[in-house]
C-alpha cells in the first residue's frame, strides 16, 4: 500500500472533476466544503427528481433503515412488493425486477429478450439499437450503446447488437432478420445530447415490431418517472412497449432501478436472474416515496408547465445571443449553441455558482429537479445570459 499524497488520489481517476467537495444539498441547491452555494440544473444527472435530500425520501430511508435493512434476496420484503405493485398499476407492464443501476436494469432487459428469443423465436438473439444511444457501462450495455467513444474500448464487444438510425424506420427494417428478437431505444437520447425520437417514429416502431413478432424495449432511465411531463415517456406516443427500464429518478438520489415487462415478455425462469441487493427494502422505500409524489397528476401537470417555461426562456436566450434551437421535452432540454463553447460555459457557470451540463461540445443540457421553481429558472437564465454576453463581447473583440 502506498500512501496517497492527497485524498483525491485514493479514488481511481475515471473522469475530470472540479476540486470542490460537496457536503450538503437542499432542493435545487448544493454546497461545497468552502460553503459556496450552487444552483443545480444537473441534479446528479437527472437523478434527484425531488431535489436534494427531500424530507420525504430522507424520512422513508431512515424509517426503513431502522426497521429492516435486508432479509436476503431469497425472501420477500414489504417495500419491494408495494413498489412493484404500484409501478404495475401505473404502467402498461405486469411484472417488475428491481436492480441497483440503470446499466444493470438494461442488462436484465437484454437477457430477458434473449430468453424470449430462446423460448419463442427459435433462438433469435439480435437486438437492434441506435446510433447515438446510451444504455450503460457494463460490457453488454456498452455494446448496445451507439456511442462513438465506446467503439474502440474493451474489445471484443458482446455480439448481437446492430445499430439503426433514430427516426429512420427504413434503417430499422433493413436490419431485421431471422435472428432479430428486439428493438431497444431511449425515446429521447439523453447522453448524446437530448435527441428525441418523434412520436410518429415510436408508433412506426411499435407497428414494425408487432408485424415481425419482435419485442420493443424502451430505456426510460432518463425519460421515465415524470421527467417529460408524463410518468413514462411512451405515454406521449400513445403506444406501449413490451419491456421498459427505469433508473435515475426512480430512487430520487439512491441506487435503484427497475426492469418492467408485460406478462408475455416476462419469461425468466428460476436461476436466470438475481442479485444480492436487488429489491433491497431500503432503496425500495425511497422508490415508494418518490412515486407517491411524482405519480400525482398535479405534480406531472406542474412538470409540463415548468418545462414549457424553461423551454421558452431558453428560446429567448437563444434569440438574444443568436444561438440555435431548443430540443427535448418536459424538464429534459438541450440548447444548441451552434459553436463548440459548451464546456467553457459550464466552467464559467460553475465559477458563478450554477451547475450545468454539456453533453456535446456545442450544446447544454438542462435536467433540474422536477419541482424546480420559476425563481430558480430565472436565476439560472440570468447567469447564462451574463456568460453569453461576455462570450459574445470577447468574440467581437477577437
Ligand atoms: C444513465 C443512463 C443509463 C445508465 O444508468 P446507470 O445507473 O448509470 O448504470 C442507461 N440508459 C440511459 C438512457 C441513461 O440515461
Amino acid at each position: 500500500m502506498t500512501t496517497a499524497t492527497h485524498p483525491y488520489d485514493a479514488l481511481m481517476d475515471i473522469t475530470a472533476r472540479p476540486k470542490a467537495v460537496f457536503v450538503r444539498g437542499a432542493g435545487s441547491y448544493l454546497w461545497d466544503d468552502s460553503r459556496k452555494r450552487y444552483l443545480d440544473f444537473v441534479q446528479g444527472w437527472a437523478v434527484n427528481c425531488l431535489g436534494h435530500s427531500p424530507s420525504v425520501i430522507a424520512d422513508a430511508l431512515a424509517a426503513q433503515a431502522k426497521r429492516l435493512l435486508t432479509p436476503s434476496p431469497a425472501f420477500y420484503n414489504e417495500p419491494s412488493l408495494k413498489l412493484a405493485k404500484a409501478l404495475v398499476e401505473k404502467s402498461a407492464f405486469d411484472q417488475v425486477f428491481f436492480a441497483n443501476s440503470g446499466a444493470e436494469a438494461n442488462e436484465g432487459a437484454i437477457k430477458l429478450a434473449r430468453k424470449y428469443g430462446s423460448l419463442h423465436k427459435g433462438g433469435a438473439f439480435e437486438i437492434i439499437s441506435f446510433e447515438g444511444g446510451f444504455h450503460g457501462r457494463t460490457l453488454a450495455t456498452m455494446s448496445a450503446s451507439g456511442k462513438k467513444a465506446f467503439e474502440p474500448l474493451f474489445e471484443p464487444k458482446v455480439a448481437g447488437f446492430k445499430k439503426a438510425k433514430l427516426n429512420d424506420i427504413a434503417s430499422v427494417e433493413r436490419l431485421i432478420n431471422d435472428n432479430t428478437v428486439a428493438v431497444m431505444l431511449e425515446p429521447i437520447q439523453g447522453e448524446s445530447g437530448v435527441w428525441p425520437a418523434t412520436d410518429q417514429f415510436l408508433r412506426e416502431l411499435r407497428a414494425l415490431t408487432e408485424a415481425h413478432g419482435l419485442l420493443l424495449i424502451f430505456d426510460e432511465i432518463q425519460t421515465g418517472m415524470g421527467r417529460t411531463g408524463k410518468l413514462f415517456h411512451y405515454e406521449h406516443a400513445g403506444i406501449a412497449p413490451d419491456i421498459m427500464t427505469l433508473g435515475k429518478g426512480i430512487g430520487g438520489g439512491v441506487p435503484l432501478a427497475a426492469l418492467l415487462a408485460t406478462e408475455r415478455a416476462s419469461c425468466f425462469e428460476h436461476g436466470d436472474q438475481g442479485g444480492t441487493f436487488n429489491g433491497n427494502p431500503v432503496m425500495c422505500a425511497a422508490g415508494l416515496a418518490v412515486l407517491a409524489e411524482v405519480g400525482k397528476p398535479e405534480f406531472l401537470k406542474q412538470v409540463t408547465e415548468t418545462g414549457l417555461l424553461l423551454e421558452s426562456e431558453l428560446q429567448k436566450v437563444s434569440a438574444r445571443h443568436g444561438l440555435g434551437g431548443v430540443r427535448g421535452r418536459g424538464l429534459l432540454l438541450a440548447l444548441d449553441l451552434k459553436l463548440p463553447i459548451a464546456s467553457g460555459i459550464v466552467a464559467q457557470a460553475f465559477e458563478a455558482g450554477v451547475l450545468l451540463n454539456a453533453p456535446q461540445l456545442d450544446s447544454l443540457r438542462f435536467m433540474p429537479a422536477l419541482n424546480v421553481t420559476k425563481a430558480e429558472i430565472a436565476e439560472m437564465i440570468g447567469c447564462l445570459d451574463d456568460i453569453l454576453t461576455k462570450a459574445g463581447a470577447a468574440r467581437r473583440v477577437a
